[in-house]
């Protein structure tokens, strides 16, 4: 079985599917790996690392997206590129599924078994190639690391001969896998954090990590089986709303992160708080690329407002430590091909009964099989 990690062609892209950790691992199944020349350029993996690993590594992208059996790779291709590939082939990527009908269309015509790394199910078993958490968590990392270097001030506090300097407050706003290591970063760098999700057990996680509970009564939350939020009513949204207004003011730092799964972020922070904020305090919006938990936030891009408080709303954060983006990455996917590897016929086994495939497989056998999107 040929398995094909092309180059990633979105230009804010800096990392890769694979490392040559998991070149190693995939060749020690019995895979033969391809990987096009400057894979790893963005990622400090040279093509000579590929090829050490053993890998062949090649330049020829449409023919070695033509012969693949299995093409992983971070981002979605277009469906020009999915036209290239070879009807019964495997593709596993994020999908952005919900807002990528046509993509999927796209798969199933061509005959591809599509695999969406964003619905992997949450579940023990499904863990080790779950890419959602393993770039969030970094991504929450990020996040911290860039507010400390944007800020006129520091996170700590320091007692010194020329006066005590206060400890930054830090909010986090949203308590998943990114907000826990948003916390976590901010109290290892010594700031006062303070926390709030909408689910109840995460706000005791936050205070296992040292945040203190911005605890809100919003009423009945629910939640789905995954463990994800549900969408709030418009009254819960104000009443969440008006009760984080003070907390913003009174912040150096606010990280939003909050997401519903499948749908558009909430809009937590609307422009009146932002406007109510320090000069000099800092919003970073990890949910910006989708939509957004901030209004004003411009996504893509980082700016200040009239009262001096900077916007940040970049894209893929996860990629400004590419290199360990890209190692967890990868081995999210050589977990998952490891995991559904038949080791007789050396081939990637598609098992659209399996509880796992069950939820991540979106497109087989010419047709979209997954019950959300059909
Ligand atoms: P996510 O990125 O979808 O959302 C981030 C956070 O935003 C969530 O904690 C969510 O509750 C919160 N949120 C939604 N609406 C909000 C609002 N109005 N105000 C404040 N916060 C709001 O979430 P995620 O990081 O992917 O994690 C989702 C869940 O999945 C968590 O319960 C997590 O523990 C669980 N999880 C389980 C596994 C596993 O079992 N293998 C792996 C990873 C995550």
């Amino acid at each position: 079985m040929k398995i094909l990690a092309p180059k990633e062609n979105d230009p804010i892209e800096t990392r890769a599917a694979l490392d040559p950790a998991a070149v190693k691992k995939l060749v020690g199944l019995g895979a033969e790996v391809v990987v096009e020349s400057g894979t790893g350029s963005r990622c400090d993996h040279p093509d000579a690392a590929y090829a050490e690993a053993g890998a062949a590594v090649v330049e020829d992208r449409a023919a070695a997206l033509a012969s693949a059996d299995l093409v992983v790779r971070v981002r979605k291709p277009s469906p020009e590129e999915i036209g290239r590939l070879k009807p019964g082939a495997v593709h596993i990527s994020f999908l952005d599924p919900f807002n990528e009908k046509e993509l999927l269309a796209a798969f199933a015509t061509q005959g591809v078994s599509a695999i969406s790394l964003e619905m992997v199910p949450r579940t023990t078993l499904a863990q080790k190639m779950d890419a959602i958490s393993s770039q969030a968590n970094l991504a929450g990392y990020v996040a911290v690391i860039l507010a400390a270097d944007r800020m006129g001030t520091i996170l700590p506090m320091m007692m010194t001969p020329a006066g005590t300097i206060s400890p930054a407050k830090v909010f986090v706003l949203g308590i998943g896998v990114a907000g826990l290591q948003a916390i976590a970063t901010a109290k290892r760098l010594g700031a006062r954090v303070t926390a709030f999700d909408v689910r109840p057990e995460a706000l005791e996680q936050a205070e296992s990590l040292g945040a203190k509970a911005l605890r809100i009564d919003l009423g009945e939350t629910g939640g789905t089986a995954q463990g994800y939020a549900k969408e709030l009513t418009p009254e819960q949204l104000e009443t969440q709303r008006a009760a984080q207004a003070k907390v913003c003011a009174e912040s150096d730092v606010v990280i939003t992160t909050a997401k519903v799964f499948g749908r558009k972020p909430p809009v937590l922070i609307q422009a009146g708080v932002v406007a109510g904020m320090k000069p000099g305090s800092v919003v970073v919006d990890l949910a910006a690329e989708t939509g957004g938990n901030v209004e004003g936030v411009v996504p893509g891009e980082e700016t200040v407002t009239a009262n001096g408080v900077r916007l940040i709303g970049l894209a893929n954060y996860e990629g400004r430590v590419a290199k360990h983006a890209t190692q967890v990455l990868a081995a999210n996917f050589a977990n998952m091909i490891e995991h559904f590897w038949d080791k007789e016929a050396k081939t990637f086994r598609i098992d659209p009964a399996d509880e796992i495939q069950k939820g991540c497989l979106l497109t087989h056998g010419g047709a979209v099989v997954h019950e959300r999107f059909r």
